[in-house]
């Protein structure tokens, strides 16, 4: 069987090779992205191999169908770029729904203490043989609000780490009706975890409901300083409405793994290049802001078990017909897939 992989980095290959030759399945690495232009790549092959930004839309969807090209398997959690109606009944969408939520829970972690311990500017500090400390003082984190948004498997790890920081936890997730206390965790409105926390970190999915849940309105409801964590999906956050309250020091600081118009820089080298995106130029500027680009998931650990997992999921699909990672519409919405046989 013959997979067409793209947006291939050198991190991917080795885990991938081994999962893959030991199923006969052969990887053909592309380093481009899936996309309009480029879905002719995929011809001759059983299926694409994908990761968070490549463009899964109706045309990319429509032109791999007529290839012949059976699955998209996504190499990533979530599933914010595949157009997942238009999907249903014409390819099948694969997906790797956990592989370490360790990894983004304690990247997310590593953020946090970074930027309000100062780390970034002490390691730049000593290089130089500064050890001045003006500007260092931090806070400590023991008996500090968390509100996390999204107690998923990655919310649920954020949650015990930040309980063994002796923080306080306040939690949403639309599952659970507020207020609640639910396996330890204080659930309240979205309303009242702005404002009492002094830490917010996003743990949810992008869809249409959470588009820009923090905004200016959500902004205006925070702490004064308030410092807004996000390792999930860049949209989550209105990048324009968080630059001004950095400005207006509403926010005190922002950590983001992740960024609404990342698609076209993260993952490559643009150190050579003029930024043209003036609001992530201007964020990255501030003294207060640590800009990871979508590393959080990038652990050994972590690639073993995606590479593990697709190859199990392309297997699974085309030996048995069914995959129980299959994400589908059959049930209204995009979801793991339950039924016998959706199409
Ligand atoms: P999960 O499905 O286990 O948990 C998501 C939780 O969000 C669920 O409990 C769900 O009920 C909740 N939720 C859904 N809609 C909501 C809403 N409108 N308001 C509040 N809560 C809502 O997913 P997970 O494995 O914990 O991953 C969470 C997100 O992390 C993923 O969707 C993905 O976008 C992101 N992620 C980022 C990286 C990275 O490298 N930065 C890696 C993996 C995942």
């Amino acid at each position: 069987m013959k997979i067409a992989f793209f947006v291939t980095k050198p991190y991917d290959r080795p885990s991938f090779d081994r999962y893959g030759e030991a199923q006969g399945i052969t990887f053909k690495y592309f380093e481009t992205k899936l996309n309009e232009d480029t879905v002719d790549l995929a011809q001759g092959y059983d299926g694409v191999c994908v990761f968070v930004n490549d463009t899964v839309n109706a045309p990319v969807i429509d032109r791999l169908s007529r290839l012949g090209v059976r699955f998209v398997a996504l190499r990533c959690a979530g599933f914010n770029n595949v157009d997942m109606k238009h999907a249903y009944g014409k390819i099948h969408v694969l997906r790797v729904p956990a592989y370490s939520p360790y990894a983004v829970a304690e990247h997310t972690m590593a953020l946090l203490l970074t930027s309000i311990r100062r780390i970034h500017k002490a390691y730049i500090r000593t290089k130089d043989f500064n050890f001045s400390l003006s500007g260092m003082t931090g806070f400590d984190l023991h008996g500090k609000t968390v509100g996390v948004i999204g107690v998923g498997r990655i919310g649920r790890v954020f949650i015990d780490i930040c309980k063994g920081f002796g923080m306080k936890v306040l939690a949403y997730d639309r599952r659970v009706s507020s207020p609640a206390e639910e396996g330890g965790i204080r659930y309240v409105t979205l309303n009242q975890l702005f404002s009492e926390s002094d830490i917010i970190s996003l743990h949810c999915p992008l869809t249409e409901e959470t588009y820009h849940m923090i905004d200016e309105k959500a902004l205006d409801q925070c702490k004064d300083g308030v410092v807004i964590l996000n390792t999930s999906r860049g949209a989550l956050v209105d990048a324009e409405a968080l630059l001004s309250a950095i400005k207006s020091r509403k926010v005190g600081a922002a950590c983001l793994d992740v960024y609404e118009e990342e698609s076209d820089l993260f993952f490559e080298d643009n150190s050579g290049h003029i930024l043209e995106d003036d609001t992530l130029a201007r964020l990255i500027s501030m003294p207060n802001v640590i800009v990871t680009s979508h590393q959080a998931f990038l652990t050994e650990e972590a690639l073993e078990n995606i590479a593990e997992t697709t190859v199990q999921n392309i297997v699974s699909l085309t030996k048995t017909g069914q995959c129980p990672n299959e994400l589908c519409y059959c049930r209204g919405g995009a979801q793991d897939c339950k039924s016998e046989k959706c199409f």
